[in-house]
């Protein structure tokens, strides 16, 4: 059916040395980070989510150059997008704030899935952003939250999870 044909495009977005990559690693199973660190990638995986298959191709090309082709075809190309932020920098909070309201211009008419990630929850002493500003913050952006860290693998795999659930609510809604 259409459905299990279709492959949902997920596109990493936000500042530099967030974790977007190595999150981006985790969901693709590379556990070595040498190889793919500058250069940005994409990940191809099926997973399985409240029992029924789901194709991602998770995209992590934001930052690959500062072409501003390749910024504007990532905001049109997304069926559903991860907007990263570090608990331990406010101003790439700031910045995660920024791109929500960038997303939301560029498809306006549009009920795309939107989760903000609040990475690094394992730097407890460096932390400038609490849960409860992130939570807050996409409230007001009307997106999904969670707290992860790469580090730990910790809420990784719900993260990739909840992208799925998202964007199977909005097309049984349609
Ligand atoms: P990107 O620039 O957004 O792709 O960020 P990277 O994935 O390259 O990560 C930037 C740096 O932060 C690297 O040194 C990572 O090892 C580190 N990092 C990423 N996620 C975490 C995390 O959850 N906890 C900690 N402590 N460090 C992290
Ligand atoms: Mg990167």
């Amino acid at each position: 059916s259409d459905s299990e044909d279709h492959v949902y495009k997920v596109i990493l977005l936000g500042e530099h040395g967030v974790g977007k990559s190595s999150l981006a690693r985790i969901f693709g199973g590379i556990e070595d980070s040498h190889e793919a660190e500058e250069a940005g990638n994409t990940y191809d995986r099926s997973i399985i989510v409240d029992g029924e298959e789901a194709c991602l191709l998770v995209f992590d090309i934001w930052e690959q150059d500062d072409n501003h082709w390749l910024h504007n075809q990532c905001m049109k190309m997304g069926d559903a997008y991860i907007i990263v932020y570090s608990v331990t920098d406010k101003a790439s909070f700031e910045k995660a704030s920024e791109l929500r309201i960038q997303l939301r211009r560029e498809r306006q008419t549009e009920d795309i899935p939107i989760i903000l990630v609040g990475n690094k929850s394992d730097l407890v002493r460096s932390r400038e952003v609490s849960i409860e500003e992130g939570r807050a913050c996409a409230v007001v952006f009307d997106c999904k939250f969670i707290e992860t860290s790469a580090a730990l693998h910790h809420n990784v795999k719900d993260l990739f999870e909840g992208i799925v659930r998202q964007i199977r609510l909005r097309k049984d809604s349609k």
